[in-house]
């Protein structure tokens, strides 16, 4: 047993979740949570291409429910376009909200039922940065998720993750009703993500669990999602970055992705998503979890130079794959050769257009903007911390 952890937590996931492959072939046999539907996809041509978006109708009207596409979320989604989005609800007459895509759609979808109804603008909500933290006076409209993707574990929290692109603010919003009602987590229709984003997004879930086996908040219930979730996806990322048909890997992979996403309503996440947040505010291009790849040698060797949990660290690397694992770096072996096996281990900032002149006021964005996660390390970062961070990540 690693060390101590807590034996006092609070579950509460009230989300009714079809897993499995062919899934979404069953959702006309659910209760709809409404009349008419918002359905909120990619702005790009894969939910369409792929048939995807033909399934879900196909599956609505068997039910009779009316829809209404919205179509114009963008990869990192921004204040406006979530806006755009509630507006769109309202003038529709929708009563609830699909969201068929991966992370992104998912968050944005969450936050457009927020704004669906009620008034304002989305960043008079957020309780982080430049935020007025307005109390959200109406409950947002019902949500079903149906994820395209293994990455953000939005499907399975109360969680989004937004970019208010005037103010370079990318901060998250968690609110008890925006846990989704349904969620439907089908591998069969994450087949093809191409190999490149599988692994940035399975990367994006193992942080998910990494953070909270490492937090200051673990406890016994997340601790189980979070050791469960690594073995998963360490086992079968690189296979499914190698395959991306091998619906095996996929499914053993978006099931960790999902125990991921209980880790954050069951424990917490850490600094290094702050680190990253702040990345891809001025960067939109950077795909989040790419962003957590390029920092988590950095990051994590910081907390395991400081001894923040021995143990802990150990564990996590006989949870990847390294039985006799003894040392705490080991973890740091087992990370670096899973970004190896999933060819990530390269990935440059400067690609992304990022400058090492940036990084300090990146650190101080990060700080002010997603400080809620710095109370959740078990070692105080300050500043100069986050700034060698980065510094020792940049390519
Ligand atoms: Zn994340």
């Amino acid at each position: 047993m690693p060390d101590h952890t807590n034996s006092t937590f609070i579950v509460h996931v009230p989300t009714r979740l079809l897993f499995g492959a062919g899934q979404l072939e069953n959702l006309h046999r659910e209760t709809m949570p409404g009349r008419k539907a918002m359905i909120v996809i990619s702005n790009g041509k894969s939910t369409r291409a792929n048939g995807y978006l033909d399934r879900l109708t196909g599956q609505l009207e068997k039910t009779g429910v009316e829809y209404a596409v919205f179509d114009r979320v963008e990869p990192n989604p921004l204040k406006s376009t979530v806006n755009a989005g509630g507006r769109f609800a309202r003038e529709h007459g929708c009563d609830f909200i699909i969201a068929l895509g991966g992370g992104s759609c998912m968050d944005a979808a969450k936050s457009m039922a927020l704004m669906a109804v009620n008034s304002g603008d989305y960043w008079d909500y957020i309780p982080s940065g430049t935020r007025k933290g307005r109390p959200v006076a109406n409950r947002p409209l019902p949500l079903v998720a149906i994820t395209t993707t293994a990455g953000t574990g939005s499907e399975a929290d109360a969680g989004t993750v937004v970019t208010n692109e005037e103010a370079h603010e990318k901060t998250g919003f968690v609110h008890p009703d925006l846990f989704p009602a349904l969620s439907i987590v089908d591998p069969g229709l994450m087949l093809t993500v191409p190999p490149l984003f599988t692994a940035f997004q399975g990367f994006d879930a193992l942080f998910h669990s990494v953070e909270g086996y490492v937090s200051n908040g673990t406890n016994l219930m997340s601790d189980m999602y979070a050791l469960t979730a690594m073995e998963h996806i360490s086992r079968y990322l690189p296979r499914a970055v190698a395959d991306g048909s091998d619906l095996e890997a996929r499914t053993h992979v978006a099931f960790g992705n999902t125990l991921s996403g209980y880790v954050m309503c069951v424990g917490r996440c850490t600094s290094e998503h702050s680190l990253e947040h702040a990345l891809s505010a001025y960067h939109q291009v950077l795909p989040h979890g790419a962003g957590l790849i390029m920092i988590s040698k950095a990051y994590f060797t910081h907390l395991i130079e400081r001894h923040v949990a021995d143990e802990r660290f150990v564990r996590m690397a006989q949870a990847m794959g390294m039985p006799d694992a003894a040392a705490p770096m080991d973890f740091f072996t087992m990370l670096d050769r899973l970004q190896t096996a999933c060819g990530v281990s390269g990935l440059c900032m400067s690609d992304y257009g990022i400058t090492p002149e940036e990084f300090g006021k990146m650190a101080a964005n990060a700080r002010e903007t997603m400080g809620f996660l710095f109370q959740c390390d078990r070692v105080e970062l300050s500043l100069e911390d986050c700034v060698s961070i980065y510094r020792e990540s940049y390519r």
